[in-house]
């Protein structure tokens, strides 16, 4: 005997949805009704709320503090470990499956994405840029230093990073003030330029976010990286480079960095990126012992970057993150290889990613590179690099055999710098 038959309830996200039951990301929200912030997963075009379903008993076999969804950020949640936040992933997806168990129910934890404030996921204890993608770092090596030897001679030996500010990374639709700052001088020995920056830049990068701490002295080898990432990001590390050009020699990016970075909304956890490894570069010379591993260590995730104004929206680089030259297990590898410990939250960017093809460079430096092949828009105006009232949006996502799994976006209104008084 067949069962009776159920209404469906539960909305289904759209082919094309970067939310769809693949994927269950984790995030942190609130509504203008309530401004309470709690954590959330994505579904199709709606958000649901983790503790609505933690209070209606969805998750009690699982057995976990009831208030780990009623925090500002999903810290604690990571901190329960990847055993546990994997199987609250699992449960949400048996349940968006099963009309019978919770098809009634949907609607007390849904809301519609457009009712949703969403909030920076994470409290971020320590932030780390690298600069792992071979195209970009030879394209800014030719720009900034010398063609002939664009790559340093560390390069190639381990992946190059610095430590960035972590508290003035803000979420997906922040709007960022024009920094102002010193620039090279006009002529030799005289005078820096100062003002408002005018060769405003993004990079699109992504970044992990970790999940297990390490206590300070202890190593991660590199066959046991991957239990220390929770997720991924998209990750906007918005740069001035004429601030920059002047400032980096001898200690690396400072202000031309640190005036804002933006995130996206949703950490996409490594499980619903599985499906997606592919290899990576081969590198070549051979790496030490510890950034030595086996397997598919890269993902195959389309990355694109949009300018829009009021006007116009313009796609300016179509990239993928399985270009990186280094792979994140052999970033976590190498920053820890002294001993320098990792906590829970502490968020890894990947550097700019480029490809090969001049479509494919993840910053304007590049894709006009330094100004000189202006990118035409359609209104007829040109870009070398952002304007004011530009609006600069990322996308990712990864899609096969009918799998698509996104990021959302990653997007910030530039507004013009504040005047010195
Ligand atoms: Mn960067």
């Amino acid at each position: 005997m067949s069962a009776s038959p159920v209404p469906e309830t539960i909305p289904r996200p759209a082919a094309s949805s970067d939310f769809s039951i693949h994927n269950i990301p984790f995030g942190i929200f609130s509504t203008n009704s309530d401004p309470r912030l709690r954590a959330c997963t994505a579904y199709g075009d709606y958000v649901i709320d983790l503790q609505v379903m933690h209070n209606l008993a969805f998750f009690k076999e699982l057995d976990f503090p009831v208030d780990v969804f009623s925090q500002s950020t999903l810290n604690d949640f990571i901190a329960l470990g990847k055993e546990k936040t994997s199987a609250v992933r699992r449960r949400i997806q048996e349940l968006l499956k099963d009309e019978r168990a919770f098809g009634l129910f949907f609607n007390y934890c849904a809301v519609p994405m457009e009712e949703a404030n969403l909030h920076l996921p994470i409290f971020i204890r320590d932030y780390t840029d690298f600069y792992s993608s071979i195209e970009h770092a030879t394209n800014v090596g030719s720009l900034f230093r010398d063609p002939k030897n664009a790559l340093l001679p560390n390069w190639k030996r381990m992946p190059i990073g610095y430590h960035g500010r972590s508290s003035s990374i803000v979420v997906s639709g922040t709007p960022i003030k024009r920094p102002y700052g010193q620039s090279r001088p006009l002529e030799e020995g005289g005078e820096p330029q100062f003002g408002p920056s005018k060769l405003l830049d993004f990079e699109l990068e992504m970044g992990f976010v970790i999940g297990k701490a390490t206590k300070l002295g202890q190593r991660i080898p590199i066959a046991q990286a991957e239990d220390y990432i929770f997720g991924m990001v998209l990750f906007n590390d918005w740069s001035a480079r004429d601030i920059q050009a002047w400032e980096y020699v001898p200690l690396g990016p400072f202000l031309g960095k640190n005036f804002a970075s933006t995130m996206s909304p949703w950490i996409v956890t490594m499980e619903a990126l599985e499906p997606f490894r592919v290899d990576g570069p081969v590198q070549e010379p051979a790496v030490l012992p510890y950034l030595q591993f086996s397997g598919r260590k890269n993902y195959d995730i389309h990355l694109e970057v949009i300018i829009k104004t009021d006007d116009f929206k313009a796609t300016v680089c179509n990239s993928n993150f399985k270009y990186m030259y280094w792979n994140m297990p052999q970033q976590l590898a190498h920053h820890t290889i002294n001993g320098c410990n990792v906590n829970i939250g502490d968020l890894y960017a990947s550097g700019t990613i480029s490809g090969k093809t001049k479509t494919s460079y993840g910053s304007m430096l590049e894709l006009s590179w330094r100004g000189s092949q202006p990118l035409p828009m359609p209104d007829g105006s040109e870009r070398k690099f952002i304007h004011d009232g530009d609006t600069v949006i990322m996308h990712g996502y990864a899609e096969k055999d009918g799998i698509r799994v996104g990021f959302g976006e990653a997007s910030g209104k530039i507004l013009a710098a504040d005047p010195m008084a």
